[in-house]
């Protein structure tokens, strides 16, 4: 129509020009890979990526092909990041700590031409070439002084881009064209790839820096923990540049003592992880006694933070804890919990009870939950039904895969939540593990959460049996603590007053271990194997 606003794409290359042109001289620091602290700046990242889009036009790399990184957060992988989607390919991240079998079978899946990945990885990439008929060549982040010999014709980033200069211009597209690939962990079947588009990073990344999200800004310092092969790292390698954040990489060390030291050194005033890392960083500074100043904002996600580990974060070290939820499918960021006018005055558990949600929305996301049938479900903070989202940064299916939301639009997220009447959001579990017993729906983590507080329970894991007359009940299988002896009794009497009558499981089973996945979750699918025909009646 004449007389809009004018067609502008959202554009990757946009983001880094952006940064360039604003924030050029901004340090991106990186722990290397090599070792010593590395120190560069988006006006450099960003004539590098453009180098990386020159070899890669000049090696035929056109609009839509895949080229694949294996890498830890570096700024290398930054400027590839940059190079790859700014030239209208895809940078497919590939997740190191999956299986080899797992890695070939994506990389396979996807098609990917090259593979760039960190020293570390070299070994592996020996090992899976021969599976990997696609690549065609192998790319290390590293210069020429520090590659090994090695049997796949592997040459050295620093060589790879030094043979070229940055004299190019970035292609202009439509905005709805693949920038990223990334694939869900796969924990049932195989795994599934979700592809970002230009315009849904641009938008997540707008919507990341929002107050209530990561409240970015160029006086921050960030550390990204969480990788970049890790479901888009979380918006951050957008949101950092869009804003023209100072960021901070941790390369391949992520131990407490580590992103201790980073934090420290490099005054990081924003940081995002799974709860495991900040599990090992809250340990380091148990033992060392250090302290965090400057530290505003932790971001959790990825499984529920732990209501002790909000509590350390808040009272002994000043740090305010933002608990998020989001999935590969939602680019991630789904869900963000800070405090609205209308609860800001809570402290104590009051306080807590909110915090540990996983939040509310940001615009650009919608939530329902709905039962069985699809009917919305109230939102009243108690009833929990199953979550769909929805939104222009949520997945509408998977790559090679076709669509997987339904007639409005909705994506099902497989997993089960309440909504309270603010809007704030509490998973309450996973809908493949969530007991139905009687056309009612009893919750496996919150039983879980219990029995783990019982002195003899070293872990817990509740599931649904088969029962005959109300379909479902729930079974608690418990790992005793060392040199204890927990009894059924004494087990179930301790969920009274703590739950409705009828959600008490209906038996107690002493295990000496519960099943793990590769990423520490509790296997449910083979304990729900394992009890098949487990009878209450004995
Ligand atoms: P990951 O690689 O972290 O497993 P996925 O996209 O496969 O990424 O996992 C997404 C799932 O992780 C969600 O559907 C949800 O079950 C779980 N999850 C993510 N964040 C949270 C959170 N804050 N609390 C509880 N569960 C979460």
């Amino acid at each position: 129509m004449l007389g809009l606003m004018q067609d502008w794409p959202l554009l990757a290359s946009r983001i880094i020009d952006h940064a360039a042109a604003n924030h050029g001289a901004r340090e991106i620091v990186t722990r290397s890979v090599e070792g010593p602290i590395h120190r560069t700046n988006y006006a450099s990242v960003r004539e590098n990526a453009l180098k990386v889009a020159k070899r890669l036009d000049a090696h035929g790399v056109r609009l839509g092909d895949r080229v694949a990184t294996l890498a830890w957060n570096t700024w290398r992988h930054l400027e590839l990041w940059y190079g790859i989607q700014g030239l209208g390919a895809i940078c497919h991240t590939v997740n190191p700590r999956l299986f080899p079998e797992q890695i070939a079978w994506i990389m396979n899946h996807a098609e990917s031409r090259l593979l760039f990945t960190d020293l570390t990885f070299l070994p592996l990439v020996e090992k899976l070439k021969p599976h990997l008929p696609h690549v065609e060549q192998v790319i290390v982040l590293t210069d020429a002084a520090h590659l090994p010999e090695n049997g796949v014709g592997a040459v050295p980033y620093e060589s790879w881009i030094g043979a070229v200069d940055a004299d190019f211009r970035w292609p202009t597209f439509d905005e709805n064209t693949a920038a990223g690939l990334c694939y869900t962990s796969g924990t049932t079947g195989d795994p599934k790839g979700v592809l970002y588009s230009h315009r849904s990073n641009a938008l997540h990344a707008l919507l990341a820096c929002l107050p209530d999200s990561f409240a970015l800004s160029c006086r921050d310092t960030a550390l990204p923990v969480v990788p970049m092969f890790h479901a888009n790292c979380w918006g951050l390698a957008h949101a950092g540049p869009m804003v023209g954040a100072r960021l901070v990489l941790p390369g391949a060390k992520m131990d407490g003592a580590s992103i201790f030291e980073l934090l420290r050194d490099e005054k990081v005033t924003r940081t995002a992880a799974v709860p495991t890392v900040w599990l090992m960083l809250l340990q380091h500074l148990d033992k060392t006694g250090d302290r965090l100043d400057g530290l505003e904002r932790v971001v959790i996600g990825g499984s529920a933070a732990p209501r002790a580990m909000i509590q350390a974060f808040r009272d002994r070290y000043g740090i305010e804890v933002v608990h998020a939820w989001g999935m590969t499918e939602t680019s991630p960021l789904g869900t963000l919990c800070t405090l609205k006018p209308e609860n800001a005055h809570l402290t104590g558990e009051a306080w807590l009870d909110v915090r540990e949600k996983q939040g509310f929305t940001p615009f650009g996301v919608e939530i329902e939950i709905t039962d069985d049938e699809g009917r919305a479900r109230p939102h009243d903070g108690e009833t929990f039904g199953r979550l769909k989202v929805r939104g222009p940064a949520i997945a509408r299916g998977y790559f090679r895969l076709g669509d997987a939301v339904d007639g409005e639009g909705w994506f099902d997220t497989g997993d089960v939540a309440t909504i309270d009447p603010l809007g704030y959001m509490q998973i309450t579990d996973r809908s493949k593990d969530v007991i139905k017993s009687g056309g009612e729906w009893i919750s496996s983590i919150e039983l879980e959460n219990i029995a783990v507080g019982h002195p003899d329970v070293a872990e817990a894991a509740v599931i649904g049996v088969r029962h005959p007359k109300w379909d479902e009940r729930p079974l608690l299988v418990v790992v005793a603590k060392e040199g204890r002896t927990p009894t059924r009794d004494s087990l179930l009497a301790f969920f009274e007053g703590k739950v409705a009558k009828w959600w008490l499981p209906d038996d107690v089973v002493v295990v000496s271990e519960i099943p793990h996945t590769a990423t520490g979750k509790i296997r449910k699918a083979t304990l729900r194997e394992q009890f098949r025909d487990y009878s209450f009646l004995g």
